[in-house]
């Protein structure tokens, strides 16, 4: 077991980070939890020592450590959970590169990430141990966007796209923003927690502004998971003129009570990351124990709105199968009228609100 603290003479090192992820019986050992034997079908585990460490200051084996230390209760599969809840891989149209809207496609880059997730949407991919997508895949999947003017955005993603070197992941961003009918790029990531040490003025400098825009999605789910030097590195970002968008999963036992969603949105505000997502747990296989019902998550919403800064309200998403995301909305509209809506308002009144551009009298 690694030294889990900022004493150790590599700790802001991320590739000693990286070598010394913890598995499965030291996560075990460390938070008091049942070793979970590893099974074939098993998701990869590993925490970066960083990470690990958090988890231990807030609370040992709670909000943080759930997300990230594997449970029994992962083989225990729902009738309607699925390896691909999204239905993405019918829809690769070249290598890496999957297409689900007319107008933006997603591309895998990497399939590794820092640490390992414990309800992550691409699990069957994920920690498959291949390599990043090489030099003719890339070609590839560039040509088929560049052959392909309807598409105004990529997301880049994976695994995690900043574990890439900082000169390829450059490069890629030059090809693509060579592409004239590219509008915009995005890239999701989850380094900033769990590897903020991989945030440095160099990699700040590849994720700048091109020609278009480069943003860049930070998934978080926890206020714990950004302590000040998490919140020193998104600010390097920031100040870079790096745009940062907010993800978060609504995960049962981690941040399903509105003081805890509250106050991560809030933090990711002062960090100047805009909460962008909301997603509810898609029904990836074994994830159950870590699911709420959707109307739990509509009840959130409804505590959240009106509540809060709508700058803190994210959109809540379900996202269906082969189907896109779908946001949901707590329901406002108590009945409705051609005159008038009879609305409630977030502290509970009910009232009227006129349905019509001109009254009827008006217009008699
Ligand atoms: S960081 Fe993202 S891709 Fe990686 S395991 Fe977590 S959810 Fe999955």
């Amino acid at each position: 077991m690694p030294q889990l603290d900022a004493e150790h003479p590599q700790w802001f090192d991320w590739r000693w980070q990286l070598q010394n992820n913890l598995d499965g019986p030291q996560l075990a050992d460390l938070f008091g939890t049942a070793h979970v034997l590893a099974q074939p079908d098993g998701f990869e585990v590993g925490v970066t020592p960083w990470f690990a460490q958090l988890c231990r200051e807030s609370g040992g084996a709670g909000p943080l450590a759930r997300q990230v230390v594997p449970s029994a209760a992962e083989y225990s599969h729902a009738a309607f959970e699925r390896d691909d809840p999204l239905g993405e891989d019918p829809h690769r149209v070249a290598p890496g590169l999957v297409r689900k809207y007319p107008d933006r496609v997603l591309l895998l880059v990497t399939d590794t990430c820092a640490s390992y997730c414990r309800y992550c949407t691409r699990s069957r991919w994920v920690a498959s141990h291949q390599e990043p997508l090489g030099r003719d895949a890339l070609d590839e999947a560039i040509t088929w966007i560049e052959d392909h003017p309807a598409i105004a955005d990529v997301l880049i993603s994976g695994g995690d796209p900043l574990l890439l070197s900082t000169r390829r992941l450059s490069n890629l961003l030059d090809r693509l923003a060579a592409i004239p009918h590219l509008r915009f790029i995005r890239i999701g990531t989850r380094v900033p927690v769990f590897l903020p040490m991989r945030i440095d003025a160099d990699l700040a400098t590849a994720l700048r502004p091109r020609r278009i825009p480069v943003y860049v999605n930070v998934h978080i789910n926890h206020f714990a998971e950004l302590p000040e030097y998490t919140r020193s590195k998104l600010a390097m970002l920031a100040d870079a003129g790096v745009p940062l968008g907010g993800q978060a999963v609504l995960l049962k036992g981690v941040n399903n009570d509105v003081d805890t969603l509250r106050e991560t949105f809030y933090r990711m505000l002062t960090c100047r990351v805009r909460p962008y997502y909301l997603f509810h747990c898609d029904p990836v296989k074994g994830t159950s124990h870590l699911r709420t019902s959707v109307d739990e998550g509509l009840e959130l919403m409804r505590e959240l709105v009106g509540h809060v800064s709508g700058m803190a309200v994210p959109k809540y998403c379900i996202d269906l199968e082969g189907g896109g995301k779908v946001p949901l909305w707590p329901e406002y509209v108590e009945k409705k009228t051609p005159e008038s809506l009879w609305v409630r308002g977030y502290a509970g009144q009910v009232q009227a609100y006129p349905n019509e551009v001109q009254s009827r009298d008006a217009q008699d």
